[in-house]
């Protein structure tokens, strides 16, 4: 049940509307990490999950993020309100201004409409969460971004408290997926097969233009990793010398 309460999360302050920068703030409006995104993703994740304390916090962030929507759409309008009436303004973006009226519509920065291809609901737990650690990840660095684009001082203020609640959910997220009392590798119920899942092949080899090179790390040189030099490269190796051989036999050498 939904209930609207004629008062924004965070009061919106617009000191000079600039509606090139509107356009980019629809990014966050009707964009892939947009608050549209996050909140049918956790809403509807929430809908599905039969844990009824994650269900509880799912469906507190997927609202919290309508209520982000509210505040981005409000921010993004102000910015682009003068595209109405103003001509220079309105080529700023035509389609906002003359099929939208200076309004916000599901669009992303470049016009393109909101689809729920940007939604990641799987139907398990564990998996919903770790897409929602990355998407509140995502959110934040297009929130950065913005503000780094900025130079009003009002709208920088409402997108410090959007970016900053982002970190927030992912936190939230975080504990949620390492006190379910998993494995952080135990994704599902069937195991993996030991002697595959412990090979690390090093297929990308030699020494790049700008220096790049093999390089060893933790996530290739545990104890329980088999590193595996460049299996394609000795493949072909041994097809190559095959083939020579067949050549040879043939011609009787
Ligand atoms: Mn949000
Ligand atoms: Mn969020």
């Amino acid at each position: 049940m939904y209930h609207h309460v004629k008062q924004l999360m965070y009061t919106v302050r617009v000191d000079v509307p600039d509606p090139r920068f509107g356009k980019m703030l629809l990014e966050q409006f009707g964009g892939a990490n947009g608050e549209l995104a996050a909140a049918m993703q956790y809403t509807i994740q929430g809908i599905n999950c039969e844990d009824i304390a994650r269900k509880d916090l799912l469906m507190d962030i997927g609202t919290e993020e309508l209520s982000h929507l509210e505040v981005i759409g409000t921010l993004t309008r102000m910015h682009l309100k003068p595209c109405k009436k103003n001509r220079e303004a309105a080529e700023a973006d035509p389609l906002i201004a003359l099929v939208g009226g200076g309004g916000v519509n599901l669009n992303n920065s470049q016009g393109n409409p909101w689809t729920a291809d940007y939604l990641k609901i799987s139907g398990q737990l564990e998996v919903d969460l770790r897409s929602n650690i990355a998407a509140e990840a995502r959110a934040k660095i297009v929130y950065e971004r913005l503000i780094e684009f900025c130079d009003d001082p009002g709208t920088k203020d409402t997108l410090q408290f959007l970016m900053t609640r982002e970190i927030t959910h992912m936190k939230a997220f975080m504990t949620a997926l390492d006190t379910m009392g998993l494995d952080p590798l135990q994704i599902g119920n069937l195991e993996p097969t030991p002697s595959t899942v412990r090979k690390y092949f090093n297929d990308s080899t030699g020494v790049g233009q700008d220096g790049a090179e093999d390089a060893r790390g933790p996530w290739n040189q545990a104890d329980d990793i088999e590193y595996v030099e460049a299996p394609a490269r000795l493949e072909a190796q041994v097809t190559q010398q095959q083939v020579e051989r067949e050549i040879n036999r043939a011609a009787g050498r």
